[in-house]
């Protein structure tokens, strides 16, 4: 029997990814190509962020990549002080969870936004951070 090839895609995700093993692991091909995508259910026309293989409401697995694209809404956020295993060297930094209509995304603010300038409400979009050590991870910008 050949040997099962491991596809652990996500392990080129973020500072310190939990999971290496999906099925949505085109997530990452999509980051690395600039793209910040999302799934939708093909049945029901649900979306889904982070992007998932089965949708919820149609119990059923018809979906489609969807670009998570143009001007979002923060609608809170949080500055850590303190960080989980992993992130420490990261501090001081901001995660937020914006609404872009279809999803809502959790992610981090990005870090040339003053604290003080910080304001729910205030119009994010996303920008795909190539990382030191070759991972990606998604941020959130000010729109303009
Ligand atoms: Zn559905």
């Amino acid at each position: 029997m050949a040997e099962k090839e491991i596809d652990n895609r996500f392990n080129k995700f973020g500072t310190v990814s939990f999971t290496g093993l999906t099925r949505v692991n085109a997530f990452i091909d999509h980051l690395q190509q600039g793209k910040v995508m999302g799934t939708r259910c093909k049945t029901c026309g649900k979306g889904f962020f982070p992007p998932r293989a089965d949708c919820c409401k149609s119990l059923d697995s018809d979906m489609e990549w969807v670009e998570v694209t143009g001007a979002g809404t923060l609608l809170t956020y949080s500055t850590l002080s303190y960080a989980p295993t992993g992130f420490g060297q990261d501090l001081p930094y901001t995660i937020a969870v914006a609404d872009f209509g279809s999803v809502r995304m959790f992610g981090r603010l990005h870090r040339s936004i003053p604290a003080e300038d910080i304001l729910i409400g205030m119009p994010l979009k996303l920008t795909v951070r190539q990382l030191p050590d070759g991972n990606v991870m998604y941020e959130f910008l000010v729109a303009s």
